[in-house]
């Protein structure tokens, strides 16, 4: 048999980390904060002195239920904890409080969108656990640092079934999953803070058969960017081994962005025994009906019902709708600026072009910048009024993002104002019509065309500050002599 004429098809998994947005750990009252000093927020219970007892944050059971009917799971009526023993330098109990035999919710998933069409990605399950501290390697001196800030903070593990085919359905299926915890306040999803960290499962099987091929892991991904590059170059790698006639061993991998390829961390010789045994010092959990109901009906709109409404409700593209419901501060920048100024479309065309435009070159996000709905509602103004073009417009916009400056004063201080004094206008056409012989040649033998140049030479004397439409009106009648 012809090994290299066969085609092969993706199977990917992946396993979220998310952590719980809480204001302390998961079983001790030690405060959740990014950025303190190294083991500042520690106590006896998150160090793992011996006779300490665990108590249970209540709030993050809420946030895990949340989290699990937003993701349209099931949820178990009674669930435990249990512990789940190996040794670890960043781990001082020698066990991690997690959930074995019983999660708490199984089932659900989300519906994806790539260009190959809409999937469901469904979820196989999600469980409580408590997430380990934070190993820091000096590697000049030669040594190694522990920080147990994180130790004891809240997470829930989210694990899809092998449901992915492409690495566009992978990033497609994250994207919504953020874009879900972020409207329903269960997590910032911050990843630069590792709120949330993804682990991939890829194998590859002939196209058209089911049973699945040996799978490798490639662990802790802190970017949706590198789980894209990380599911490529593993596609990538299986296919060639598995050409080559070569087997594949199933094993642990990391991902090295910098060279694009996966490294070895170890391979598994056979199933790594935790010995998980139940959590003597914490209760079961009886979660009844009325609670998960109760979560249910407290559940805010989520992306999927909040484009279907932006669409239905403000005449917004499905493009439009679907960029502005996928993160919650976009989505409420958005309505609030379409509700002040009655102008939705607008608004969404401003937020999905130039305003992403303006974040994306400096970096920021909506929140980290100084743009707020009041600033884009007084550019529409603006630009409704005739008082800017829409280049000034966006001049204005930008500098309103980095200084929180109101456009309207930026244009009148600044001088963006547009040019409405004919006599001005005049002058600058008169300017361009002498310094562009040729170009206005070619107009006067025929070449239409000419104009949008000429066009764009007034607009560059005056700095978009004329109206694109006043100028070439002009310019027609000075050289057809009309
Ligand atoms: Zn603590
Ligand atoms: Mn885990």
């Amino acid at each position: 048999m012809n090994a290299a004429a066969v085609e092969y098809e993706l199977v990917a998994g992946i396993e979220t980390h998310v952590q719980l947005d809480t204001k302390t750990k998961m079983f001790c009252a030690c405060a959740v904060r990014f950025g303190a000093p190294p083991n500042s927020l520690t106590c006896p219970v998150c160090l793992g002195h011996p006779g300490t007892l665990p108590n249970l944050n209540r709030k993050a059971l809420e946030l895990g239920l949340r989290a699990a009917v937003a993701l349209g799971c099931t949820i178990a009526t009674r669930t435990k904890f249990d512990r789940k023993n190996y040794y670890y330098p960043d781990l001082p109990k020698n066990y991690q409080i997690s959930q074995f035999d019983v999660p708490l919710a199984t089932g659900g998933g989300i519906e994806v969108t790539t260009k190959s069409g809409a999937r469901r990605v469904r979820i196989h399950r999600a469980h409580l656990e408590e997430d380990a501290g934070k190993l820091i390697h000096e590697e000049a001196g030669n040594r190694s640092f522990v920080d147990l800030n994180r130790a004891g903070v809240p997470l829930l593990e989210i694990v899809t079934e092998p449901d992915i085919r492409s690495a566009d359905e992978a990033h497609a299926y994250l994207t919504s999953l953020k874009a879900i915890l972020r409207a329903a306040g269960i997590s910032d999803c911050d990843m630069e803070k590792g709120e949330l960290r993804c682990d991939v499962n890829v194998s590859l099987r002939p196209k058209g058969t089911e049973a699945l091929g040996v799978k490798t892991e490639v662990k802790n991904l802190n970017s949706f960017r590198f789980v894209k590059m990380a599911i490529e170059a593993e596609f990538k790698r299986h296919k060639a081994e598995l050409e080559a006639g070569r087997r594949i061993v199933q094993s642990t991998l990391l991902f090295d962005s910098e060279k694009n390829e996966t490294r070895l961390m170890r391979v598994k010789e056979g199933a790594v025994d935790y010995r998980y045994f139940p959590e003597p010092d914490l209760p079961p959990l009886e979660i009844s009906t009325d609670e998960i109901e109760a979560v249910r009906r407290a559940l805010p709109e989520l992306p999927a019902a909040q484009k279907a409404r932006f669409q239905r409700e403000y005449g917004v593209g499905e493009y439009e709708a679907d960029l502005l419901s996928s993160d919650r501060s976009v989505a409420a920048f958005f309505e609030s600026a379409a509700k002040s100024s009655g102008k939705a479309k607008s608004a969404a065309n401003w937020i999905v072009n130039e305003i992403a435009r303006i974040l994306n070159e400096r970096n920021l996000t909506l929140e980290s910048s100084k743009l707020t709905p009041a600033s884009l509602v007084e550019i529409l103004g603006l630009i409704d009024a005739g008082i800017v073009t829409a280049a000034s417009a966006k001049e204005a916009l930008a500098r309103s993002a980095e200084t929180g400056r109101s456009p309207a004063e930026i244009v009148r201080e600044s001088g963006m104002a547009t040019v409405t004094d004919s006599a001005a206008i005049e002058k600058s056409v008169d300017t361009v019509i002498a310094a562009n012989p040729k170009a206005v040649a070619d107009f006067k033998g025929g070449k239409d065309a000419t104009i949008k140049f000429l066009v764009g030479q007034v607009m560059k004397a005056t700095q978009g500050r004329v109206k694109a439409q006043a100028a070439e009106e002009l310019l027609r009648r000075k050289l057809t002599g009309a």
